[in-house]
């Protein structure tokens, strides 16, 4: 055995997560002190709301909670999953087709493992998450990217999809709002895609982590509420870390008809067995307590979006449409290419995100991450002062 093929032909296909490898780059700069500003980690910066928080502390005194529970969730959690589905996505569940996952990233994962055989196709409209496509490769299936540019608000229309079908076309990916890109698809828009995957008898995977965070009064509509007759080819994904900021907890659920809910069961069984007890307890406590403090920090990212977006419009080269919802600016920065700063000529957006790390001491994700270069993706959950300051440093350099 070589050192060249110790490791299997599918782990040496997948990249490490761009996402989390800009944010632990920018992380161990921060540690050796240097003043970096992260715009990498879609992370909420504040703190889990003290009423969660608590309900952990009182799960840490009953052992019955230091024991495994069932592979698929707690009960009280499942039950609550199924009260929070149908107040936003209005969707009527039981708890029988809910399995508690280790965040949103595990649902997404099983949900490729569990429809996915070799050869099969998931359209993957693009820009995308980054963990996406090395999900579905590892469930040896094929993404096939349907690109929506700056100039079609980052949406990719029915008429691009069906373009892309094919006889091996088995599932279509679904995100709104859209991470990286913050676009919300109208409830019309929606609609107009349910239906045609539906007529087409595709297997639709939402992912729906954001649907909470819009702004301008903008409702994320999910799909099976805009096609309630799409219910039975609907996987839905969602969690509590990014409405609760409770990213670190590791709380996520898949939502399924009784066959695939059943299969990624089975997986999960062999997988993880249950997920923390502690973290599901907090999680009941989100989703059932009091959403004040969800709406708080609603507020707060909605105003860091104008202050960033208008701040980023600012940049010699940079073009930013308003994001409506998630909490990420996605800048389109083809113009800002092929210019010589501090005798570097940066051509792709993977060049231009190490020159601004370098000189400016700014980490942004580059679009390669997420589909075709040309694009800086910017979290603005972080704070009023650290995003000004950020992006004022790359006004500085692509100004010189
Ligand atoms: N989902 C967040 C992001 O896109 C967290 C990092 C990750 O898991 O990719 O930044």
């Amino acid at each position: 055995m070589t050192e060249t093929n110790r490791l299997s032909k599918k782990i040496a296909a997948i990249a490490e997560s761009a996402t989390l490898k800009v944010d632990s780059k920018a992380k161990a700069l921060q540690a050796e002190g240097r003043p970096v500003i992260s715009f990498a980690a879609g992370e909420p910066d504040f703190a889990t709301p003290e009423h969660i928080v608590e309900a952990a502390r009182k799960a840490l005194d009953d052992p019955k909670n230091f024991r495994y529970t069932p592979a698929v969730g707690l009960p009280a959690l499942r039950e609550a999953i199924v009260r929070k589905t149908k107040r936003d996505s209005g969707l009527d569940i039981t708890p029988a087709q809910v399995i508690v996952t280790n965040g949103g990233k595990h649902a997404v994962y099983s949900a490729f493992q569990t429809i996915l055989d070799p050869g099969d196709e998931v359209i993957l409209p693009a820009p995308y998450w980054t963990s996406y496509s090395e999900e579905i490769k590892l469930a040896d299936g094929t993404a096939v990217e349907v690109f929506a540019g700056a100039d079609q608000g980052y949406k990719v229309t029915v008429e691009q999809l069906e373009a892309a079908r094919t006889d091996r076309t088995k599932a279509l990916l679904f995100c709104s709002p859209s991470n990286p890109t913050g676009a919300v698809y109208t409830p019309e828009e929606t609609k107009a895609i349910g239906e045609w995957a539906l007529a087409n008898n595709l297997i639709v995977v939402s992912d729906e982590i954001y649907q909470n965070l819009t702004y301008d009064g903008v409702r994320a509509i999910s799909i099976v509420e805009a096609v309630p007759a799409l219910a039975d080819n609907t996987i839905l994904v969602n969690g509590v870390a990014k409405t609760y900021a409770m990213t670190g907890w590791r709380i996520g659920w898949f939502i399924g008809p009784a066959d695939l809910v059943k299969g990624a069961a089975n997986l999960q069984s062999h997988m993880t067995s249950n997920i923390n007890n502690i973290a599901q307890i907090a999680a009941a406590a989100a989703l059932d307590g009091p959403q004040e403090p969800i709406e708080e920090m609603r507020q707060a990212f909605e105003r860091r979006r104008g202050l960033i977006v208008a701040e980023l419009n600012k940049v010699p080269g940079f073009h930013c449409p308003m994001p409506e919802g998630a909490f990420y600016a996605y800048v389109d920065v083809t113009a800002a290419l092929g210019r010589e700063i501090r005798g570097v000529t940066p051509t792709t957006s993977l060049e231009l995100a190490d020159l601004i790390l370098s000189e400016a001491e700014v980490a942004a994700v580059p679009g390669e991450a997420f589909g075709p270069s040309g694009y800086l993706r910017f979290s603005y959950a972080l704070g009023d002062e650290a995003i000004v300051e950020g992006v004022r440093r790359i006004q500085a350099l692509l100004s010189e």
